[in-house]
């Protein structure tokens, strides 16, 4: 039966996803959104939204009556649940064919079996599908005595588990009963359902699942692999396909065996099944019943929409005859961005988000919930996006993902970006070394360390301060109060000072008809092209900024990475500037005549500048003999009491390098 309207019980970039593909095909949609998602990119994507009144998640995307309201008022003939939420409710599924319309996912039975880890499991022991060993704990007396048999470490599971809720590693008897009650404790909060089972925990495997599809007139496909192994309390953060560890022959069987556990149950639609792989062994893990976070992957190397596929199936067609042999090119890999702080056990971050935003490039793909102007609710999930490479090899996947995420532009919010940028550029993972405990064994801290180094974080302060100026003097332009006269290029040092990431850049430079000195740095070349774009350039490396501004917060975006920098109050310049020989203004006047250069020895006492100030004439004299390395004033300026007119180094020292000059 055709649809022709379909309502997405979802929010963010899945819902999203999926109007993709309605309006593809012609089909209507329509949006649910609670109160916080008011406006957010979802709720104004769908031909319809539907409001669900409140924030919280039983308030809204997963309250059942609300949400088949909404169905029944809106005259939607099919429901995708996308995935979370009531994806894999048994109960939701149901009534929802009750009430009528085409449930786009498996049959509920389907979801019920493979709902229950535990439950599953049994199954696919019995369909002769490996699993990892397991013990289950109901009516157990001695649980110690299972899991030695096991062997430490074992892990307690939820039965009805998922995200990684309600999961204990134990690694010796001592925790065992302790954590058994937290994992209990942990099942119930989360999935109303206390029951934890014992199962053996592999050291270091791969996470590898296979991606099968089922129709109603009795297909089963495998759709290949996805490796998702790079974790964070064993939720995926990178995935991609093919797996780097496993081969041809590996592939086949577990395809086999992925498509046998979905024939044990009668699936239909999309589904994943999840395996863990040790060399060349792997064991069924569970069974996701409904699209996965990480399905692009697959569709970026088989060619195929996913939710195109669910649609038709859901329709009753039989799988296309593309979906029927599949095949594969290329690499696809997708790494998901959080508002999250990997330096605090990566917390979740709720805020708003100013500008979210990527280059286009070939192969790239964003599957994202969120937008310039965007607000990450404390509600939800905070996935900001998924970022998808495709390319003909993996080296070149990985390579275009980490300079993708590297020169994005994403502001208003902390994010694992830096981490994931690292992980996809360490040596382990580029040689395809990726387990489950990638994470552990690899130094958090320095892997979520900033992606530009102090250096480099100083040109981009050096870029923010240059930008800042432009900005000024932009603004000074229309400022009609300013008398004839005036120039509008203050010729003073100037100072501004940020607070980056990696610590406080202060930075003093100065100008001198049109030309900016950067103080104290080896010499650089200045363009801006924009008062937001600066260009910077040393000898042999040229640099680019786009600077952004949020009140008193900046960000510096380079295709290297990116910098966030607080202003700091600027302050009058110190006496450590006056020991390196600068002069300054003794009062507010104009410069009449300068009569020195860089680069001129001056004798003590040597006329340098002569101002005019209260109608008299005043000739700033040479403290003391030495080297001009910088004029910072010409005729005419109109120059502030305290304003740095020369720098003259002593004799004595050695020039210091001071700036290079260049057009504003
Ligand atoms: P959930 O349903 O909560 O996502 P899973 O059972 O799918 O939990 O496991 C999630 C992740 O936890 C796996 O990808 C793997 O990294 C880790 N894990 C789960 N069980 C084991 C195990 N027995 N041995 C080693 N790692 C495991």
């Amino acid at each position: 039966m055709a649809i022709s309207k379909i309502l997405v019980a979802n929010r963010g970039e899945i819902a999203r996803r999926v109007f993709r593909t309605c309006r593809e095909m012609g089909i209507s949609s329509v949006a649910l959104y609670s109160d916080p998602d008011a406006g957010e990119p979802h709720s104004r994507e769908a031909d319809e939204a539907v409001r669900l009144p409140g924030a919280k998640p039983a308030d809204t995307y997963l309250n059942i009556p609300a949400i088949l309201q909404a169905a029944s008022d809106s005259g939607a003939d099919a429901l995708h649940p996308g995935y979370g939420f009531l994806a894999e409710n048994a109960v939701f599924a149901q009534a929802v064919i009750e009430a009528g319309l085409i449930w786009i996912g498996p049959p509920p039975r389907a979801i019920n079996v493979m709902g229950s880890k535990i439950e599953s499991k049994s199954l696919m022991r019995r369909a002769g599908v490996p699993v990892v060993p397991s013990i289950e704990l109901a009516g157990l007396s001695a649980p110690k005595s299972a899991a030695l048999s096991l062997g430490f470490p074992v892990v307690v599971k939820a039965s009805a588990g998922g995200g990684g809720k309600g999961m204990r590693v134990v690694a010796d008897s001592d925790e065992l009963n302790d954590s058994i009650e937290a994992a209990r404790r942990e099942a119930v909060g989360a999935f109303g359902d206390g029951t934890v089972f014992l199962e053996k925990y592999l050291a270091s495997p791969r996470h590898v699942e296979i991606q099968v599809f089922a129709d109603n007139h009795g297909n089963v496909v495998s759709l290949f692999e996805r490796e998702c192994s790079i974790q964070r309390r064993h939720q995926k953060i990178i995935e991609e396909s093919p797996s780097p560890g496993i081969d041809d022959s590996l592939r086949r069987e577990m395809g086999e065996a992925a498509v046998a556990a979905a024939r044990t149950v009668d699936y239909v639609g999309a589904g994943t099944v999840e395996f863990l792989v040790e060399d060349t062994n792997f064991y069924f893990l569970e069974m996701n019943t409904r699209l996965q976070v990480e399905h692009p992957v697959t569709e970026m190397v088989t060619g195929l929409d996913l939710v195109r596929l669910q649609i038709e199936v859901a329709e009753g067609a039989p799988l296309s005859p593309h979906a029927l042999r599949p095949t594969t090119t290329g690499h696809a890999i997708e790494a998901r961005l959080y508002a999250e702080d990997p330096h605090n056990d990566f917390l979740p971050v709720s805020g708003h988000i100013h500008r979210f935003g990527f280059e286009p490039r070939e192969g790239l793909r964003i599957d994202s919930g969120v937008e310039d102007g965007s607000n990450v609710s404390v509600h939800y999930d905070p996935m900001l996006a998924k970022i998808i490479a495709y390319a003909p090899s993996r080296a070149e996947a990985v390579a275009s993902l980490a300079s993708a995420l590297r020169s994005a532009h994403v502001h208003g919010s902390t994010t694992n970006r830096d981490l994931l940028v690292r992980v996809l550029e360490s040596r382990d993972f580029v040689d395809g070394n990726t387990d489950t405990s990638f994470l552990d064994h690899h130094d958090i801290t320095a892997l979520s360390a900033p992606l530009l180094d102090h250096d480099e974080e100083t040109r981009a302060a050096i870029a923010v301060a240059l930008a800042d100026r432009s900005l000024r003097r932009a603004g000074a332009v229309v400022q009609k109060t300013v008398p004839p006269g005036w120039r509008n290029s203050p010729s003073q040092a100037q100072r501004s000072v940020y607070r980056g990431p990696t610590g406080e850049h202060q930075i003093d430079y100065i100008t001198n008809e049109g030309e900016i000195h950067v103080l104290g740095v080896p010499p650089l070349q200045i363009q801006l092209a924009s008062p937001d774009l600066v260009e910077i350039a040393t000898e042999d490396h040229s640099y680019r900024f786009e600077v952004a501004r949020y009140g008193g917060i900046r960000y510096a975006d380079s295709l290297s990475g990116s910098a966030r920098f607080e202003l700091l109050p600027r302050f009058p310049e110190t006496a450590g500037h006056e020991d390196r020989g600068s002069l300054h203004a003794p009062m507010p006047g104009k410069v009449i005549r300068v009569d020195v250069a860089v680069g001129d020895s001056v004798a003590v006492g040597q006329p340098l500048v002569v101002l005019e100030a209260m109608k008299m004439e005043h000739t700033l004299k040479a403290p003391h003999a030495g080297l001009v390395t910088a004029v910072a004033c010409g005729p005419d300026d109109q120059v502030e009491a305290d304003e740095v007119l020369v720098i003259v180094v002593d004799d004595q020292t050695a020039p210091l390098p001071r700036s290079d000059i260049v057009s504003a």
